[in-house]
This record gives structure tokens, C-alpha cells and sequence, in this order.
């Protein structure tokens, strides 16, 4: 298959490119390089260097593609309460005209990549997909809006998709790591305080309901994160009707503390610690019941130990 990967060369998507490559599939990456990183672009794709919103270049790329997984985003819960405008125009009016694109070239499958922020703040954990949808914050919102978006692109025009619902996705491989500016995410964050780039790590809130009292989460190491999108293609090309998925390792999650000692010991480091207040939207448990897409699509994470997530995370970082 010629994949179109929108966030090619971002975290999760450099993942994506690197198993869609690896599988003997070609991808063009389209990337307007706001977060990505021209040397995350594996050098075995093309590369488009364009945003969604240029028509001309969007249409270039897209004709001649199977198919299109779609990880172009802004993802800051923060920012996206700040500045709602900018997450309704890249989020929703870029994803359709994405969509749009798609129809009038005949393009029918679509992986998009959305998020547990649909959920908001959930009534029961583990959450699964029938679960009610009530974001809390624009980035949520602006992801469902893009799968609800989707639902009725299928149901009229035959464009069919499966939205992934990511959880805390983690770690790195040999060409895919998180590398943001500034870095807002707790592993990242914490192996930066380890490698002494960073003088400390604020815990944001330790007085949640939970054992020990900072917010727990599901982590998913992006390589296992990554090829649910393989597999998401695959059953779109073999006749799959479309949905959404959760996409979290599930069990019990590890707390903020937890992923802390985790980065101690992995690293061999101190690192110090500060308690300040909770951030805004923060939810205290995200946990997924990942059953729904183990079932249908065969996926199984195989990195699941948190200690193995944050030793590959610690490897390109480690001074
Ligand atoms: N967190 C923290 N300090 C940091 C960054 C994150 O305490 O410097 C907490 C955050 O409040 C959340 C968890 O770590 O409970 C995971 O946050 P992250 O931003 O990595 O992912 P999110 O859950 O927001 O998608």
C-alpha cells in the first residue's frame, strides 16, 4: 500500500512510518513541520513539506495514495483551552479538508489518531468504548468532533475509518522519540530531570484519590501504539466496517510516583521532586480496557512492563 501519513515526521508518527516501512508498505509523509522534525522523516519515505490547509499540495499528495492515517494535530489539553481557535482550525477544518481530499480522489481508507480525552472525566475505569464521550477540554473535544465527522463521511460517502483512541503513549525506538519543545509529558520530563537538563520534576497534584495520591495512568510504548495502525489499515483493506478504539496497555496503570521511581532506578539518578498544584483537566485515573481492538484486530502490546518503556525512553537521552 502507498500510505499518505499526515504527523509523519512527529513522535507517534515516525513510529507509524517505521513500521509501515518495515512491513513493505511505501509512505509519503505530509508534515508542515510545526512540531515534527525534518530528520524524523525516515529516510526510505517521501516527503511532502506542506500544511493541510495548502489545497494545492494536500491534492499533489493525495492522488495516487491507498489509503491515509492521520496523525496531524495540535495535542496540548492546556493550549487548546487557551487558544480553542487554533485547535477547531487544525484539528476539525484541517482534518476535513483532509477528508474532503480523500473523496475526490477516491481514497476510502482512513486511520485517524484521537485520544482518551474524549472521554473527559470518566464515570468508571477501566474505560471502555461504549462508554459516554464528554470531553472536557478543545483537544478532546476537536477529536471527536473529527470521529463523529468520520462517522457520517462513512455512512455517506463510503470513506471508511477507525479512530484510535490513544492513551499515554511512552518510550522510543531506534528512530522514533519524543522530542518536543518545550516538553510537557511526564516521561520525557522526568528522564530530562535524570539526565540533569532539567533541575527538577513538579508532581502536578499528590492529593488525587488514588494509592498514593498523584494521577495514575495507562502507558503504551509507541512501537506497540505504532503498529495498531498497521493492523487498523489492514482490516480497513480486508472489508472493516470502521469504529473506534481504545489503545492503552490497561491493567491497574502507574501513578505519576510510580513512573518517578521507575526513571530512578532505570537511570541510576536521583531526581528531585517538587509537589505543586494539580493542572487543570487533569482527570485523576485513565485507564483503557483495550479488549474491544485485541478482539477484532489481533493487537497485543508487547511492551508492557513500564520499567522496559522507560529504559528505551532513557537510551537516546543518557548522557
Ligand atoms: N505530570 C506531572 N508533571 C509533569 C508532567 C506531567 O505531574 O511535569 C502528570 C500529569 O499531571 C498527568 C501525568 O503526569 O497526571 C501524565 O501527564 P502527561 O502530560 O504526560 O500526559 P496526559 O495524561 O496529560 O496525556
Amino acid at each position: 500500500m502507498r500510505v499518505l501519513v499526515t504527523g509523519g515526521a512527529g513522535y507517534i508518527g515516525s513510529g507509524v512510518v517505521e513500521e509501515l516501512l518495515a512491513s513493505g508498505h511505501r509512505a509519503v509523509v505530509y508534515d508542515n513541520l510545526y512540531k515534527g522534525h525534518r530528520d524524523a522523516v525516515h529516510p526510505a519515505a517521501e516527503f511532502v513539506h506542506a500544511d493541510l490547509l495548502d489545497a494545492k499540495a494536500l491534492h499533489a499528495a493525495i492522488s495516487g495514495a491507498d489509503a491515509v492515517v492521520h496523525l496531524a494535530a495540535h495535542s496540548l489539553v492546556g493550549e487548546s483551552v487557551q487558544e480553542p481557535a487554533k485547535y477547531y482550525r487544525n484539528n476539525v477544518v484541517a482534518g476535513l479538508a483532509l477528508a474532503d481530499a480523500m473523496r475526490e480522489h477516491g481514497v476510502r481508507w482512513l486511520v485517524f489518531s484521537s485520544t482518551a480525552a474524549v472521554y473527559g472525566e470518566p464515570a468508571k475505569q477501566p474505560i471502555e468504548e461504549t462508554d459516554p464521550t464528554a470531553p472536557t477540554n478543545p483537544y478532546g473535544e476537536t477529536k471527536l468532533a473529527f470521529e463523529n465527522a468520520l462517522r457520517w463521511y462513512s455512512a455517506a460517502y463510503g470513506l471508511r475509518s477507525i479512530s484510535l483512541r490513544y492513551f499515554n503513549a511512552a518510550g522510543a525506538t531506534a528512530r522514533c522519540r519524543e522530542r518536543h519543545e518545550p516538553e510537557t509529558h511526564l516521561v520525557p520530563v522526568v528522564l530530562q530531570a535524570a539526565a540533569g537538563r532539567i533541575p527538577e520534576v513538579t508532581i502536578f497534584g499528590a492529593d488525587y484519590p488514588t494509592p498514593d495520591g498523584t494521577c495514575v495512568r495507562d502507558y503504551i510504548h509507541v512501537s506497540d501504539l505504532a503498529r495498531a495502525h498497521l493492523l487498523a489499515l489492514q482490516a480497513l483493506a480486508a472489508g472493516h466496517a470502521g469504529g473506534s478504539y481504545n489503545l492503552g496497555c490497561g491493567g491497574s496503570g502507574y501513578s505519576v510516583m510510580q513512573v518517578i521511581e521507575v526513571a530512578r532506578s532505570v537511570s541510576g539518578r536521583d531526581i528531585r521532586l517538587r509537589i505543586g498544584p494539580r493542572r487543570p483537566g487533569d482527570p485523576a485515573v485513565l485507564v483503557a480496557n483495550s479488549q474491544r481492538i485485541m478482539r477484532d484486530l489481533g493487537w497485543r502490546p508487547r511492551l508492557q512492563d513500564l520499567r522496559e518503556i522507560v529504559r528505551s525512553a532513557w537510551e537516546p537521552l543518557k548522557p
